[in-house]
């Protein structure tokens, strides 16, 4: 069993509208896989219903997570246990820090692990990996004294996703829709971020529209997601040939 493992996911919106129809994958640590979908074919639903976002309900199916279900579990849990979810659209978090932010989920995460009790990261310790993961992913220095995502340009946004996500070093990281937004050169350093993440100790899941994300980070498996379904799954080779020829096969418009 993969230490993700979706097993027959379906996810319905708040009126009862199904939009995730039956998703069946395994992520496991050192795997990068791309889900590449249309707009509109319910990734992001995919993505929030991973999360344990409330107004995204699983109807059937589960989420197992190192073997246990967490398909219960409210998102702070999930994300305690090596969930991750980079998002496509991230929000502002006026009042708070990137720094203090960054902290605290740190320290949750710990208190978690530690069964409950008190476990605070050493300050020294949270300053040398912050500078440490800043510098790779070129955040400039001064962004971290500023309030979480509040009035960030498109690329800060998704580079202090994957800061977050460096910091937090989780299990699984799910990326919905990083690329969108990003010019070439930070699209590149959003990559390299990611790519020197994924190993013994963390795997991807890299939802995505386009292909071009795909040249930087490049996928093990490729699964096409189209009306809420993965109706082809394969290599990066799949990635190549939906870069060629679109969505149309599938019955979509490129
Ligand atoms: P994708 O990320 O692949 O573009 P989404 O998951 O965002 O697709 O959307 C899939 C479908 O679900 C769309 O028809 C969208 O309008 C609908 N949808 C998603 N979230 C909501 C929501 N919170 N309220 C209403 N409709 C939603
Ligand atoms: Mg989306």
């Amino acid at each position: 069993m993969a230490s993700l493992e979706l097993e027959n996911l379906h996810v319905a919106l708040e009126d009862g509208t199904e939009i995730v129809k039956g998703v069946s994958l395994g992520v496991d640590p050192g795997e990068v896989h791309a889900v590449m979908g249309p707009n509109g074919s319910g990734k992001s639903t995919l993505a929030y219903a991973l999360m344990g976002h409330p107004a995204y309900g699983i109807t059937q199916g589960r989420i197992l997570l190192d073997g246990k279900d967490v398909t219960e579990l409210g998102a702070d849990e999930r994300a305690q246990r090596g969930l991750f979810l980079a998002f496509q659209y991230p929000h502002a978090v006026p009042g708070v820090t990137i720094t203090s932010f960054l902290r605290s989920a740190i320290n949750a995460k710990r208190k978690a692990a530690a069964g409950g009790k008190e476990d605070p990261v050493p300050i020294p310790e949270f300053r040398k990996d912050l500078t440490a993961a800043m510098e790779q992913l070129k955040v400039p220095r001064e962004l971290a004294q500023r309030y979480v995502n509040d009035g960030f340009s498109g690329g800060e946004k998704k580079r202090v996703e994957i800061l977050q996500m460096a910091m937090l070093k989780p299990r699984i990281g799910v990326l919905d829709e990083t690329d969108s937004g990003l010019d070439i050169d930070a699209l590149k350093i959003v990559a390299r971020g990611v790519n020197s993440l994924v190993g013994p100790e963390m795997g991807a899941l890299v939802i995505t529209h386009y292909a071009r994300l795909l040249h930087y980070i490049r996928p093990h498996h490729v699964h096409v997601f189209v009306g809420g379904r993965i109706v082809e799954s394969g290599g990066p080779e799949v990635a190549d040939k939906l870069e060629a020829e679109g969505y149309q096969e599938y019955g979509e418009a490129a």
